[in-house]
């Protein structure tokens, strides 16, 4: 079959449309990994691809409706272009199945979270029998980071510890989507880890639905705060970053490495979703405003400048004024360096979708303004706190920008806070994945600027990368794929 793959889908041309989290970034890069691997090449801007694969999300009560928009915006291009292929993966294909192609008959391949592997061949039957293909498994066939993968970035690479979830909070679809949890074995993680950093990559993030359950699987409580230190011991890795955690199963093990290995990041994304114990308690994420505030507090004892981000639903049904106020009030306590904020909103399938209490648009809104105010208040705040502050700027991909005076380059820094560092010509100018050294002297709502530069570290991330650019087909754009949330 692969060299049938070869001959018939060779110089065919693709386009990997990504909606939703990073657990959909990171399939899509094992899409695209796949598709190159049997022959298909990117699309080059602006020309019009022969498939077209829709890597969906469903946790967005519009999900369905922006997908089904968005393939019906396909029948005249598809119309147009003779042999063009359409395939729908992600979650809501997982959820919708064989709907999609009654909905939209136009699809050609519909495959499951569980299965991506299986979008090469799902294409070539569905070219050969000229007929729809519909494959979902119900459980995980292959563990993702087997597949081919072609990563967005030549410095910075996601790194899956697991997939699914074993909590069943009542908002989300994940684990209905996702399955049960399913744990890499921390041999593979590192040698993984290993390769990535021999071909230069100098951050990894580790991700999973619930990255510290990690370890469940295999009955190692510890096994997550291990991995983070058994990263610590690999040459060359200068930054390690997780995502998402849950409060119920951040212990003290997962702080004290974190503080204790160097090159683990300053950074935590704790999703604390409401600051009240009975919202929290309807929404079945067993733990309360105590424990969350407990590890703020354990967290910034071990590592004070740690910069810690969040994820806050507005509008829970049966959220009283109250309720909101305890939101509130664990917003001023955590001083979170910024926050996701979402109105809740209903997901059919899920146990809140049908709860009584649904809170009104208006109310809803109204508080949503006001939490969004607070946050950007404090976050703002915060980052005035890093004028003066000398950073290492990890720099990123993507054009610099120019304001009266000073050209700038975008980049991270330890704690993941984006900075704007000003190109000096005389020290040099930095490429995406070399490291500058600079001031902040300016601290902007959402972003920091450095212009006082005080050094340029050129890496061998900076040089693949530049090596890449150089190789790259005209048109065809290195670096992040288009995500659409
Ligand atoms: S922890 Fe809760 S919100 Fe997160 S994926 Fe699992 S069920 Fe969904």
């Amino acid at each position: 079959m692969p060299r049938l793959l070869a001959v018939t889908s060779a110089s065919r041309t693709y386009q990997v449309r990504t909606y939703g989290c990073q657990m959909n970034v990171h399939d899509s890069e094992r899409l695209t990994g796949l598709l190159e691997d049997a022959g298909y090449v990117a699309v080059p801007d602006g020309q019009q691809a022969d498939v077209v694969v829709f890597n969906t999300c469903a946790v967005r009560e519009n999900a369905d409706n922006r997908l089904y928009g968005n393939l019906s915006h396909l029948v005249p291009v598809k119309e147009s272009h003779p042999g063009m292929q359409i395939a729908v993966g992600g979650c809501l294909a997982q959820k919708d199945q064989g709907d999609i192609v009654a909905k939209a008959p136009w699809v050609d391949v519909v495959f499951g979270t569980h299965n991506i592997g299986s979008l090469p061949v799902l294409l070539e039957r569905a070219r050969i029998e000229r007929e729809a293909q519909v494959e979902i498994a119900e459980s995980l066939e292959v563990f993702p980071s087997t597949l081919p993968t072609k990563r967005d970035s030549a410095y910075a690479a996601w790194v899956s510890v697991s997939v699914g979830c074993n909590n069943t909070c009542t908002f989300c679809i994940v684990p209905a989507l996702r399955g049960k949890e399913k744990d890499r074995r921390p041999g593979d993680i590192l040698n993984e880890v290993r390769a990535l950093v021999d071909e230069g990559v100098l951050e990894i993030t580790l991700l999973g639905q619930n990255v510290n359950a990690y370890g469940s699987e295999f009955g190692d409580r510890e096994a997550f705060s291990k991995l983070l230190r058994a990263c610590g011991e690999i040459e060359g890795l200068e930054r390690v970053r997780f995502t998402s955690p849950h409060p119920r199963d951040f212990t003290d093990d997962v702080i004290a490495a974190m503080a204790e290995t160097p090159n683990v990041m300053p950074q935590l994304h704790m999703p604390l979703q409401s600051g009240s114990d009975p919202v929290l308690q309807r929404m079945r994420r067993s733990y309360r405003q105590e424990r969350y505030l407990g590890i703020i507090e354990r967290v910034r004892d071990a590592m004070p400048d740690a910069a810690i981000t969040t994820d806050i639903i507005v509008g829970f049904p049966g959220e009283t004024d109250e309720d909101f106020e305890q939101t509130m009030h664990v917003v001023r306590e955590a001083r979170f360096a910024s926050a996701f904020t979402f109105q809740y909103s209903k997901r059919p399938g899920t146990p809140a979708a049908t709860m009584d209490h649904q809170i009104p648009k208006q109310v809803v809104q109204e508080r949503y303004e006001r939490l969004v105010d607070l946050v950007n208040d404090i976050a703002w705040q915060e980052n005035q706190r890093q004028e003066g502050r000398v950073l290492e700027v990890l720099i990123a991909e993507g054009e610099g920008r120019k304001d009266d005076r000073t050209e700038r380059l975008s980049g991270r820094a330890p704690d993941n806070r984006l900075v704007h560092v000003a190109v000096d010509e005389a020290i040099g100018v930095p490429r995406p994945g070399d490291v500058v050294t600079a001031e902040v002297t300016y601290a902007a709502p959402h972003h920091l600027v450095a212009d006082r530069v005080v050094g340029l570290r050129r890496t061998r991330a900076g040089d693949v990368g530049e090596n890449a650019r150089a190789e790259a087909a005209p048109g065809v754009l290195l670096g992040m794929p288009t995500v659409r949330t």
